[in-house]
């Protein structure tokens, strides 16, 4: 049986969808490297901490933590939308903005390829 191609589905370009898989992926490796290194500068979790600290050294770790845990939350987050775009991939709704569902420009992917919304839903959003 042959497999029709529906020409009226949006759809990313097929042969696009690799290299962006790759690209998803690897990039997804790196920010869990990111977000290890990150939780390891984190004061907190440093085993040789004192707990007698003085207040001086407790005021610099405090700052370290909140740092660290900023950093970590950002690329959490990053990883996190990489995963989904991946998932969307997978099941062929790459490109295909999660709100509107119309397609999400090509140029906007280029630059950030873990994006699931387009431009203008974007926006919606951040209203
Ligand atoms: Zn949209």
């Amino acid at each position: 049986m042959k497999k029709t191609d529906n020409d009226t589905q949006l759809k990313f370009p097929q042969k696009l969808l690799k290299p962006i898989k790759s690209f998803l992926e690897s990039e997804i490796v790196r920010l869990k490297r990111t977000e290890k290194g990150i939780k390891r500068s984190d004061p907190f979790s440093d085993p040789g901490r004192t707990l007698e600290n003085s207040s001086e050294e407790d005021a610099d770790e405090q700052i370290g933590h909140f740092e660290a845990q900023v950093k970590a939350r950002f690329v959490t987050k990053q990883i996190v939308q990489l995963r989904r775009a991946l998932s969307l991939l997978k099941i062929g709704k790459y490109g295909i903005c999660e709100s509107c569902g119309k397609m999400i420009d090509t140029d906007r992917l280029a630059i950030h390829p873990g994006v699931t919304v387009c431009i203008k839903c974007e926006k919606e959003r951040e209203k």
